[in-house]
C-alpha cells in the first residue's frame, strides 16, 4: 500500500499568516504549462513505488482548487495509466471555500475525488479579512452545503484559533458554527506568527495583538471538550474525526507507509529515504524540461527513523507503542526513550497505558518539549 501527494503551488491571494511555498497566480496558461510538467514528472517516477497499490491520493497546495476539471482529468488519466489505484482509495482535494461553487462542483462530479478538505479557518468576517483570506463566512457555509448537494460524504474543514484579538467566546462561536455543519473531520490549529509573513510584521508594528498562552490553552481545551461531546475522536493533536473518518492519507504518513510526492516542494518517502523536489515552480519546470535533477534526497539512519517515530507517534491518541519501539529499534533505544520519559511520567504529563506511552491532558500543552526530550540528538 502507498500514497500519492500532488502539490499544486498556486494561490490567487497571499494569506497574511502563510509561509508555505506557493506562487500568486491565476493565469490558466501558466497552470496548464505546470500540469504538463507535472504529468512528465509522474511518468518519470512511475516505477518508484515498485507496483504498490495506491490507497490514497491527496491534492494539496497552495490551492489545489485552482485546477479546473480538464486539468484534473489529465492528471487522473496519467495516474491510472501508471499506477494501480485501489477501488476504495481515499482521494482528497484541498479547496478554498469560494472555489466550491455549484458550477465547479458539477464539473468535478465525473472525477474520482471523494473527500474535500476545505480551508475555512474561521466564520468571522473580520478575522477572515485580517488573515487576507479570499472568502467570507457566507461562502464558507455555502461550500459545505454545495459539497453535500454534489454527494460528498467525507468533508474535512480547517479552523484556526488564537487569532489576533480573538476571545474565548468568539472561538466557542466558531466551534458551534463548525459543528452545525456536521462535517466528518475537523483540523484545528493555533495561529503561529511565521517570520516574514504580513501578520508577523503587523504584530511587530503593534497593529495586531498576539493571543496570550493562557487564553490559547483555554481555547485548545474548549476545542477538545466540544469535539468529544459531539462524537469526534481526537486522533491527533490537531485532528478530530467522526468514527471511521480519520484521514487515511495523514495516518499513512504516521505509519511510515511509502508515498510519492509530485510537484514543486513535494516530499516523498520510500521506506528508506526522504526526497524533496525543488521549491520554485520556475526551477521545477526548467529542470524537468531540461532533464536535470529536480530533487534532493537523504538516506534515513536508524536514529532518524527513531526520531520521526517519536515525533509523529506522540502526537497521536495511541502514542508511542513500546512493543513496536523494541521490535523496530531494539532494547537500547527503548531504554533511552523510557529513561527520558521517566520525569514526565512522574509529573503525569505522560501516561503509560498497557504498552503505550501517550500525552496526558496536561502533557499535550508541552508536547513539543516532551518530544524534544525523547528524541535522540
Ligand atoms: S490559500 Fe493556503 S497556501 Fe495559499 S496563501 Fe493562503 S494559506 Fe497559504
Amino acid at each position: 500500500m502507498a500514497g500519492i501527494y500532488i502539490h499544486i503551488p498556486f494561490c490567487t491571494q497571499r494569506c497574511s499568516y502563510c509561509d508555505f511555498y506557493r506562487e500568486i497566480s491565476s493565469d490558466n496558461k501558466k497552470i496548464d504549462a505546470f500540469v504538463q510538467v507535472l504529468i512528465h514528472e509522474i511518468k518519470l517516477r512511475k516505477d518508484e513505488l515498485n507496483g504498490e497499490s495506491i490507497q490514497t491520493i491527496y491534492f494539496g497546495g497552495g490551492t489545489a482548487s485552482v485546477l479546473n476539471s480538464n486539468q484534473f482529468r489529465l492528471i487522473f488519466d496519467i495516474l491510472h495509466q501508471y499506477f494501480t489505484i485501489c477501488s476504495d482509495a481515499e482521494i482528497t482535494l484541498e479547496a478554498n471555500p469560494d472555489d466550491l461553487t455549484n458550477a465547479y462542483l458539477d464539473s468535478l462530479s465525473p472525477l474520482p475525488i471523494n473527500r474535500l478538505s476545505i480551508g475555512i479557518q474561521t466564520f468571522n468576517d473580520k478575522h477572515l479579512r485580517e488573515l487576507n483570506r479570499r472568502h467570507n463566512a457566507a461562502q464558507a457555509y455555502d461550500a459545505v452545503v454545495n459539497a453535500r448537494k454534489y454527494g460528498f460524504k467525507n468533508i474535512s474543514i480547517d479552523l484556526i484559533y488564537a487569532l489576533p484579538g480573538q476571545n474565548i467566546n468568539d472561538w466557542e462561536q466558531q466551534l458551534d458554527a463548525a459543528l452545525q455543519l456536521q462535517v466528518e473531520h475537523i483540523s484545528a490549529y493555533g495561529l503561529t506568527y511565521e517570520e516574514g509573513t504580513a501578520l508577523w510584521h503587523h504584530r511587530n508594528e503593534g497593529r495586531v495583538r498576539e493571543t496570550d498562552d493562557e487564553t490559547s490553552i483555554i481555547m485548545f481545551n474548549r476545542l477538545r471538550a466540544k469535539m468529544k461531546e459531539n462524537g469526534y475522536e481526537a486522533y491527533e493533536i490537531s485532528n478530530y474525526a467522526k468514527p471511521g473518518f480519520r484521514s487515511t492519507h495523514n495516518s499513512a504518513y504516521w505509519k511510515f507507509i511509502p508515498y510519492l510526492g509530485f510537484g514543486p516542494s513535494a516530499h516523498s518517502f520510500d521506506g528508506k529515504s526522504r526526497q524533496w523536489n525543488v521549491s520554485s515552480v520556475q526551477q521545477y519546470i526548467k529542470q524537468i524540461r531540461n532533464h536535470q535533477s529536480f530533487f534532493e534526497k537523504e538516506i534515513l539512519s536508524e536514529q532518524d527513523f527513531y526520531n520521526d517515530y517519536i515525533m509523529i507517534a506522540l502526537r497521536t491518541s495511541e502514542g508511542i507503542d513500546t512493543n513496536y519501539l523494541h521490535e523496530r529499534f531494539g532494547q537500547e533505544l527503548l531504554d533511552y526513550c523510557m529513561q527520558n520519559a521517566a520525569s514526565h511520567l512522574a509529573t503525569k504529563d505522560l501516561i503509560m497505558s498497557g504498552h503505550c506511552l501517550s500525552l496526558s491532558n496536561t502533557g499535550i500543552h508541552i508536547a513539543n518539549i516532551i518530544i524534544m526530550n525523547l528524541m535522540k540528538v
